[in-house]
């Protein structure tokens, strides 16, 4: 009996971890977009991150070849600034994001993070170095603790203590019932999107990367968690360098570079300041969406 039940409960549990990686992969390869086709070239070498300087060196992309949304993109991050990106939507703005962290391949012109082209590098090595902060963190159907920790297997309680309370966050997981060990997702405790965020955050913080791609949430939060959030936001891109995907322009007036795209090109360049006192693209987004808020308020 023994001899049959021991193995049988073996494979039983093999088959929910084997079934729940399934499920994380589904949800992340949902959460990513990621198409099967971006491979590692053979011979492919760990990516060496020294300074963190991104360049998109005249970058042409599709998604499909009919419709080109990128058309001969370039720009810089120097290592440790904050470039954001802004455009009208649809520009493009998310797409450098997905570029970066390679779900697709450009078409023409190249990527390259510290003089190495991101096709030349493993996938892993790349996603290793990227934190991506999205939109709309998405839970897996785990405890809060696991979530914080997905992706590094190896981090200890106290370093996962240590993320959520950069995020402010612990304090809230240690009201919740079983506090780490509470259930969240779809077939558990359900976060708001202010908690979403801060979990997506602390998870980021573990993960503790060279570069970050900050993609601003549009859904609404409440301005004042927003406000909160935009901060630890900020908190976690110093000594990184960041590309902040900007759908709204008040959250990324004091980034070092502002890049604005238009119909796959850059149009402008400049601070905050410089590219109001320039009159142009950005000067008109700007006081459109001011004008917006106003009406709002
Ligand atoms: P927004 O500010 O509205 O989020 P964005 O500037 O971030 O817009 P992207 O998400 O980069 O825009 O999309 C650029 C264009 O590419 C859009 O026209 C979009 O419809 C298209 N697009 C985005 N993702 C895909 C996809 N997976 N397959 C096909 N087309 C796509």
């Amino acid at each position: 009996m023994i001899q049959i039940t021991t193995p049988l409960n073996f494979l039983g549990s093999m088959y929910r971890d084997i079934r729940q990686a399934l499920v994380d992969m589904d949800e992340m390869f949902h959460l990513l977009e990621q198409p099967a086709e971006v491979t590692d070239r053979p011979g492919a070498k760990p990516l060496e991150v020294l300074g963190g300087e991104i360049v998109f060196d005249r970058v042409e992309f599709g998604y499909d070849p009919e419709r080109p949304i990128l058309k001969g993109l370039s720009f810089r991050v120097a290592p440790g600034q904050r470039v954001a990106v802004v455009g009208s939507s649809g520009a493009g703005k998310s797409t450098i994001g997905r570029l970066l962290f390679r779900f697709y391949d450009v078409t023409g012109g190249a990527i390259r993070i510290d003089g190495q082209d991101i096709r030349e590098v493993t996938q892993e090595s790349l996603h290793a170095r990227i934190g991506v902060v999205p939109q709309d963190t998405v839970l897996f159907n785990d405890t809060v603790g696991y979530n914080i920790a997905y992706g590094r297997d190896s981090a200890t309680q106290a370093e996962i203590e240590a993320a959520a309370k950069a995020a402010h966050i612990h304090d809230f997981i240690m009201r919740l019932p079983q506090g780490y060990q509470t259930q969240v997702g779809e077939r558990g405790l359900k976060l708001s999107g202010g908690e979403k965020q801060r979990v997506g955050i602390a998870r980021t913080l573990l993960k503790d990367p060279p570069i970050l791609i900050l993609d601003e949430a549009t859904s609404a939060l409440d301005t004042a968690t927003e406000a909160d959030i935009q901060e630890e936001l900020h908190d976690m891109g110093q000594g990184r360098s960041v590309i902040v995907i900007a759908h709204r322009l008040s959250t990324i007036a004091d980034a070092d570079r502002i890049v604005v795209l238009e119909d796959g090109r850059l149009i402008e360049e400049g601070t905050h300041d410089a590219l109001l006192a320039r009159g142009g693209r950005y000067a008109e987004l700007w006081s459109r969406q001011t004008r917006e808020e106003e009406m709002a308020a």
